[in-house]
C-alpha cells in the first residue's frame, strides 16, 4: 500500500467518527518528494476510499507564500498535472506545508474543542498534556493567518501537536501509526466526563425540520446548554454551516439556522445540507463535554462576519449543497 493509500484509510476511519471531524471538516496530508498530497475543499474525509479526496501541491511554492503573505499562491502551487477532477486544496494547505513531518492530521476534535474553548484552555491543556510536544494558539482566522500565527508559535522548537483556539487539533509525525497513535493519546488525556444527551424525536414545524440527530434536541430541553448554544459562537464551522450562535423561535435573526424550540426540539430550515445537521451534532458533543459553570470564549461578531464573507468558505458551502 502505498502512503496516500495508508492515509485515505486513516482519513475514512476518523472521517466516519463524529467526535473527531464533522461533514467537510478537518484535513489530513502526506508529504512525498516535495510534494504535499493534501485533503481537497469541500469534501468530507468519510469518503476517502470512494473517491479521489487528495490534491497535490508543491511544499516550497507554499512555503514561499505563507513568508509573501499570499494566499493567492498558495492556491497557485497546485500542481494540476496531478488534480484532473481540478480540485481545490483545503483551506488549511498551508499549515500542512508549514508543519515539516510526512503527515499531518487535522481534526475538530469534540473533546479538543472542548477545551480550547475555555477561557482557562492554555492552564487545562498544560496540565494533560505534559510531556508531550505541544504548543497553543489563540484563535486566528483560518488559512494563511492561522498557518502564520502556528509559525509565530512553534518558533524553532520540533512540535508534534498544535490545539488552535476555538477551533481544533493538530498533530503530525513521519510514521503514520504512531501519528494515530498520538491522536488517540491527546484525545485520551482530553477526555471528560460527558453530559449525558437523551435521544428523541422532534415535533414537526412549519419550514423547518428536525436535526437529525436525535440527541441534539436535548440542547433544547437543557437551559443550561441552551443558553450556552445561544449565547455566541465558538469555532469556525459552527458558523460556516449554522450561522452565528444558535436561537430560540423568539429571538431568531436572519442567517440564524439551528433553532432550539425549548421541550420541542432543534431545528433546521427545511433545504439545510446534511452538513448542517453533523455541525449540529459536534456543539451537542461539545457542549456535553464542558463542564457546569466553565468560563467559555465566543467568537466575536467580527470573527463570525469574517468567516461569512470568506469566499473560500462560500466555495465550501456549495459544495455541501
Ligand atoms: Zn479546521
Amino acid at each position: 500500500m502505498s502512503d496516500l493509500q495508508a492515509l485515505a484509510r486513516y482519513s475514512a476511519q476518523i472521517g466516519r467518527d463524529p467526535e473527531q471531524v464533522q461533514a467537510a471538516g478537518g484535513n489530513t496530508s502526506v508529504k512525498e518528494n516535495g510534494t504535499l498530497w493534501v485533503k481537497a475543499s469541500g469534501l468530507w474525509l468519510a469518503d476517502a476510499l470512494n473517491r479521489d479526496l487528495f490534491v497535490p501541491v508543491d511544499v516550497a511554492k507554499v512555503l514561499d507564500a505563507i513568508d509573501a503573505g499570499s494566499e493567492d499562491d498558495v492556491k497557485a502551487a497546485t500542481i494540476q498535472d496531478g488534480n484532473p477532477a481540478g480540485l481545490r486544496p483545503s483551506i488549511e494547505t498551508s499549515l500542512h506545508a508549514l508543519l515539516p513531518h510526512r503527515y499531518v492530521i487535522h481534526t475538530h476534535s469534540v473533546r479538543t474543542i472542548a477545551i480550547a474553548i475555555r477561557a482557562d484552555a492554555e492552564t487545562q491543556l498544560a496540565r494533560r498534556l505534559k510531556g508531550l510536544s505541544w504548543a497553543w494558539v489563540p484563535y486566528t482566522f483560518p488559512g494563511l493567518p492561522l498557518t502564520r500565527a502556528i509559525k509565530g508559535a512553534i518558533d524553532s522548537r520540533p512540535i508534534d501537536i498544535v490545539v488552535m483556539g476555538n477551533h481544533g487539533l493538530v498533530v503530525a509525525g513521519d510514521d503514520l501509526e504512531a501519528t494515530a497513535e498520538l491522536v488517540c493519546e491527546v484525545e485520551r488525556r482530553l477526555d471528560a466526563p460527558a453530559r449525558a444527551l437523551e435521544a428523541r424525536q422532534a415535533p414537526p414545524r412549519p419550514g423547518l425540520r428536525p436535526v437529525k440527530h436525535a440527541i441534539v434536541h436535548a440542547l433544547a430541553d437543557d437551559a443550561d446548554l441552551r443558553s450556552i448554544a445561544t449565547a455566541g459562537s465558538y469555532y469556525p464551522d459552527h458558523v460556516i454551516f449554522l450561522g452565528p450562535a444558535a436561537a430560540t423561535p423568539e429571538t431568531r435573526k436572519p442567517g440564524q439556522n439551528l433553532t432550539l424550540e425549548p421541550a420541542a426540539g432543534a431545528y433546521l430550515p427545511e433545504d439545510a445540507p446534511p452538513a448542517a445537521d453533523e455541525l449540529a451534532l459536534c456543539l451537542a458533543l461539545v457542549l456535553a463535554r464542558v463542564p457546569e459553570g466553565a468560563e467559555l470564549v465566543s467568537l466575536t461578531p467580527e470573527q463570525e462576519a469574517a468567516l461569512l464573507g470568506w469566499d473560500a468558505e462560500k466555495y465550501r458551502q456549495s459544495l455541501s449543497r
